[in-house]
């Protein structure tokens, strides 16, 4: 079989992305500016009557409670898995904007109230009729506390991952729908057509958004495959094969990542994310591979052949093909980080890479080791490959027979020149230790692409 070369026309480079995320960066800030002009522009008569101070308090609660509005518009944007987005800051990072504008927002919504109050000697409003949006207000507010606290405290309260992502999805949905109905009743600002319309035009936007993911969802299309071969791939992994349903396959690069939804007798019907292990100079199937950590993962081995699977991808920059070319590269891999290094190498095999390439593996015991005879041929196939494998336990014992540490790491990368790529997926804590390293022995941050198992 003839192995599919990729064109390199697939990633935007590293210019390129530049140059479109700060074209992006720019618009978002141009929203967010021409949101701040509201409160000036489109004087309320409650801001007419005050003066000195508490003037100062009641506009700065209307611009910080505008701005909040406006981050939320950017929150529906940056889940709605664009691939344009993907492409220019990869799903990973979108996904880490989300959790820090989510804090944002929920911050400002916070100061909001309390700056409002405090323009009337915090005397807070009595509990009649007329002062329903405001009331309406502190109910968003104390919900998107709740929503917060639990996306970003989640183990704290003892919520399921999968429980969580239902409660966070729809609570999100009823706070922003609620939201819109405090902005355009709490205040005269906006019963000014302008603003009004800013108001009908972003919410038809976050409905078309939040509809598109829902359609997305239900209506899988050309998204469906079938699984085609389920074996064991090490100790607690899996390997799992699917091939297109009628459809096409995924034209994704190595190293990238899919969504899966099993539709199964026997596995729950839920979205996990797993890297596409094989590579997409072998184009007749995907794999991914499965170590069993959890609930849902635990269950992948009752997967049986023939079983649908919903695939929503590809997502990811974490590829030898978006980084700087022909340099040399080094890997660093932790237990079933391996996956995104296994696509890369599976590819540079099958298209005769000559560069040098360092593997250094670390696994608990050796029957960890995913598809350990592939890796012994890889190092036939690639010329210049160098495999290092680092066990921590003996097997059997728990006694410890290996760490990477800085000064491990040092003696191993002895010899790669500093301005090389390396590539790190691993447990977080050992990705902050390896990353604390690389950068310590020298090797260029700019250089050092990294991918955690977590979004
Ligand atoms: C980009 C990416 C690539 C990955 N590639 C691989 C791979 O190749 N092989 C592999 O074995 N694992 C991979 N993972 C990890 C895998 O997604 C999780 O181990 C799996 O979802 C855990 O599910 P669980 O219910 O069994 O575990 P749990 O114990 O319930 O969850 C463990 C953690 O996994 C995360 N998680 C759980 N459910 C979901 C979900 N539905 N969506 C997103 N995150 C979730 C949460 O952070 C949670 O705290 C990858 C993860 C990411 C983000």
């Amino acid at each position: 079989m003839t192995a599919k070369r990729m064109d390199s026309a697939a990633v935007f480079t590293l210019r390129i992305r530049i140059a479109l995320g700060g074209v992006c960066i720019f618009l978002a800030s141009l929203f967010i500016a021409g949101a701040l002009t509201i409160p000036f522009l489109f004087e309320s008569p409650s801001i007419l009557y005050k003066f000195g101070i508490e003037k100062t308090f009641l506009r700065s609660g209307k611009v910080l409670g505008v701005t909040a509005a406006a981050l939320v518009c950017f929150q529906v944007l940056l889940v709605s898995r664009l691939k344009f987005l993907d492409r220019i800051f990869s799903l990973n990072r979108i996904v880490t904007f989300h959790r820090m504008n989510g804090i944002a927002i929920a911050f400002l919504a916070l100061v909001h109230p309390i700056l409002i109050i405090a323009a009337d000697n915090f005397t807070i409003f009595p509990f009649v009729k007329r002062y329903w949006p405001e009331f309406l207000g502190l109910g968003v507010l104390i919900f998107s506390l709740v929503i917060t606290a639990t996306a970003n405290w989640r183990l704290m309260f003892n919520f399921a991952y999968d429980k969580w992502l239902r409660f966070h999805r729809l609570g999100t949905l009823v706070a922003i729908a609620l939201m819109i109905i405090h902005i355009l009743f709490v205040s005269e600002t906006f019963k000014s057509d302008h603003p009004r319309t800013l108001v009908f035009v972003s919410a038809g936007i976050i409905l078309m958004l939040i509809s598109r993911l829902w359609y997305r969802r239900f209506f899988p299309g050309k998204r469906r495959f079938v699984v085609s071969n389920v074996k064991p791939a090490g100790k607690d992994a899996y390997s799992v094969d699917v091939r297109p349903h009628g459809g096409q396959i995924l034209d994704h690069i190595p190293g990238q990542f899919a969504f899966i939804t099993p539709v199964s007798a026997n596995v729950p019907k839920e979205e996990h994310p797993f890297t596409i292990s094989s590579t997409p100079s072998r184009p007749d199937a995907l794999q991914f591979v499965i170590r069993s950590l959890g609930d849902w993962t635990s269950k992948i081995n009752r997967l049986k052949t023939g079983e649908t699977m919903f695939i929503d991808g590809p997502y990811g920059l974490f590829s030898h093909m978006v980084s700087s070319e022909n340099e040399h590269i080094i890997m660093i891999a932790g237990g079933i980080g391996i996956t995104p290094m296994l696509s890369m190498l599976r590819y540079m095999a099958d298209v005769d890479d000559p560069r040098r390439i360092l593997l250094i593996w670390s696994n608990k015991t050796k029957e960890h080791i995913v598809f350990p005879e592939e890796f012994r041929n890889l190092k036939h196939r690639l010329q210049n490959f160098h495999i290092i494998h680092v066990i921590t336990r003996a097997s059997g014992d728990e006694n410890e027979i290996g760490r990477l540490d800085q000064t491990r790491l040092e003696t191993l990368l002895k010899g790669w020149r500093r301005k090389s790529n390396v590539f790190i997926c691993c447990p977080f804590e050992m990705m902050k230790e390896m990353t604390r390293a690389v950068k310590k022995i020298g090797f260029s941050s700019a250089r050092v692409y990294k991918e955690e198992f977590k979004l």
